[in-house]
């Protein structure tokens, strides 16, 4: 998460951790171990926000604006990927109950103004007593991968300066049961994507409501659902960014200056690669259990690993997703310095390790043969968990088209 004014970092690349990363590297990975991975099953079955572990990351300070804000201040980029991988290694589903926040608050960040900054993003986490989500929503029944196409309208009041919105969103992370919901709605719909703006919602506000609960094949601790927006009345500072920014904003877009659009890219780019590195962390978590399992199951008399075709197996694992992670910190690290994303390289390390992720749980229930069938072993899980990253965050397809207009220069449709 980045705003291009931010001030750019000049920290060089390296793949050599520091002291400060590999310990917060442990310190995550032995939550995900001994709280996440304990928890796993259970709270897939029950398809419910895990509060108790999710208050759990809130006391030990891994759940709230002080964490995010201290891995963000890294000037390498790699602490959020580390991060985000060994968490996502303890368990996808959880991951995201805990990690589902940074969405809303990425979405504060690349729109709103400092002050808007430190007055939301606490808020959006509650205490350490009582933590509470976030949730970022922009998808709609009608508006999926195009996001030009919204129909949740904001109309300014200018007698009460306020702003009402009304409308649908769709399939939103912590969607009604966040203390913050970050909304994206269009204020000139003849502009199209130009023509929208970024609101928060405080908590309580009456005209917003959750909608069904969406039912899902993986990532099941996590909540998704409908929000409905109905004549939901918000004061006029909830505008991400002001409405002396947004005027001047329209102003341009109605000129034809297309400087914006460059502005919005690099954002989404810099956003990807933790995305990326969820992925990272399933497909990880994927591997090295049908590794262990390989050594230890018999068949013919003999551990199955000793066969080429597992042992094989697992090799191209490894290197995929070794490869995919090499993406990820590269982009990460572009993201952090402020570098221009001149082939998408966000977009390359999301695509990359999204499709590794599906590809590497579907080879380790392969490896654990009937067992990886069943829910007595994990990688079932996984893999359902590890689907939906060729989907949300931009579908595989879109990446693919980010990346072939950024190397072409062709508008490819
Ligand atoms: C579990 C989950 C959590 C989510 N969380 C959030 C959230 O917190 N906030 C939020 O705003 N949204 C969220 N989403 C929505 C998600 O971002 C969208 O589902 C995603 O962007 C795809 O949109 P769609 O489902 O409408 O698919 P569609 O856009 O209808 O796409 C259907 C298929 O058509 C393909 N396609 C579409 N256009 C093109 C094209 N031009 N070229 C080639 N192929 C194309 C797609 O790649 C896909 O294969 C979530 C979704 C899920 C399932």
């Amino acid at each position: 998460m980045s705003t291009t004014a931010e001030p750019q970092t000049t920290s060089t690349f390296s793949l050599e951790l520091s002291d400060d990363q590999r310990d917060i590297r442990d310190w995550v990975h032995g939550f995900a171990e001994n709280v996440v991975r304990p928890a796993a099953a259970e709270w897939d079955e029950r398809e419910e926000t895990p509060w108790p572990v999710i208050q759990e990351a809130a006391k030990i300070g891994l759940y709230g604006f002080e964490a995010i804000a201290q891995f963000w201040a890294d000037e390498t980029g790699l602490t959020m990927p580390i991060v985000n991988e060994e968490l996502f290694w303890g368990d996808a589903g959880i991951g995201m109950a805990i990690m589902g926040t940074t969405l809303a608050v990425a979405g504060i960040y690349s729109s709103g103004t400092p002050d808007q900054l430190l007055e939301w993003v606490p808020q959006c986490y509650g205490t350490e007593a009582e933590p509470k989500v976030g949730a970022f929503c922009v998808s709609e029944p009608d508006a999926g991968s195009d996001v030009s196409s919204l129909r949740t309208r904001a109309k300014y009041d200018e007698a009460k300066d306020e702003w009402v919105l009304n409308g649908q969103k769709a399939w939103a992370t912590n969607g009604g049961i966040a203390s913050v919901h970050v909304i994206v709605a269009s204020v000139d719909p003849e502009l199209g994507s130009r023509g929208q703006a970024a609101f928060v919602i405080p908590e309580g506000t009456s005209g917003l409501e959750m909608g069904t609960k969406v039912k899902k094949h993986g990532l099941r601790a996590s909540h998704t659902a409908d929000v409905f927006l109905d004549d939901c009345r918000i004061p006029g500072s909830c505008l991400l960014g002001g409405k002396e920014k947004l005027d001047e904003r329209l102003a341009r877009a109605r000129e034809g200056t297309r400087a914006k659009r460059q502005a919005a890219m690099q954002t989404f780019e810099v956003s990807r690669p933790t995305v990326g590195s969820q992925a990272l962390g399933i497909a990880r978590a994927a591997y090295e259990f049908a590794l262990d399992y390989s050594k230890e199951r018999v068949q013919f008399g003999k551990a199955i690993i000793e066969n080429q075709a597992i042992a094989f197996a697992l090799a191209d694992m490894k290197m995929e997703i070794d490869a995919a992670r090499l993406l990820v910190w590269r982009a990460s690290w572009m993201g952090r310095q402020g570098k221009q994303f001149t082939a998408a390289e966000g977009s390359m390390s999301k695509l990359k390790a999204g499709e590794v992720a599906v590809w590497a749980t579907e080879r380790a229930i392969q490896i654990l043969g009937g067992n990886g069938y069943t829910r007595e072993y994990p990688v079932e899980r996984m893999h359902r968990d590890a689907k939906i990253y060729t989907i949300f965050e931009g579908t595989s397809e879109i990446q693919r088209l980010v990346i072939a207009r950024a190397i072409s220069g062709v508008q490819i449709r």
